[in-house]
């Protein structure tokens, strides 16, 4: 593991953009939703949007939600470190909540054990809806 800590990693022009992007995004955003947003920035291919979310990814900056097919912005400093990031994704309304990822971090790197594999991240996503939703 890298050492970084949030918001002092040295990003480029274009990863310092894209991360502008989703941290003023309520929930989560498609990379060609991003892609919008920044045409008059000066950004024109998907693939520039790519890019700088891999990296931003890699950072820890930025997680992917594989169910959703997009991307949202790291609100919890404590992320870092264990691999796992949990999220709950609530159908009715798209809220993307990030989760404490620990406890289910040690549940899942015990299952892992338990059949000899060496777990090193995960992205757990939990889809239903919402506490507001429910209320409502
Ligand atoms: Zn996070
Ligand atoms: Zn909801």
């Amino acid at each position: 593991m890298s050492e970084h800590s949030h918001g002092d990693a040295n990003l480029t022009r274009n990863q310092a953009l894209v991360l502008e992007t989703l941290s003023a995004a309520d929930g989560s955003l498609s990379a060609y939703t991003i892609l919008d947003h920044l045409r008059d920035k000066g950004f024109r291919a998907p693939l520039q949007v790519y890019r700088a979310l891999d990296r931003l990814v890699e950072l820890g900056l930025v997680h992917r939600l594989e169910t959703l097919n997009a991307f949202v912005v790291c609100r919890r400093s404590d992320c870092e470190g264990h691999g796992t990031v949990a999220f709950t994704i609530c159908k009715k309304c798209d809220n993307v909540a990030e989760l404490t990822g620990e406890e289910i971090a040690g549940t899942l790197n015990s299952v892992a054990v338990d059949v000899g594999f060496a777990l090193e991240k995960s992205t757990v996503e939990l889809r239903g809806i919402c506490g507001a939703c429910r209320a409502g």
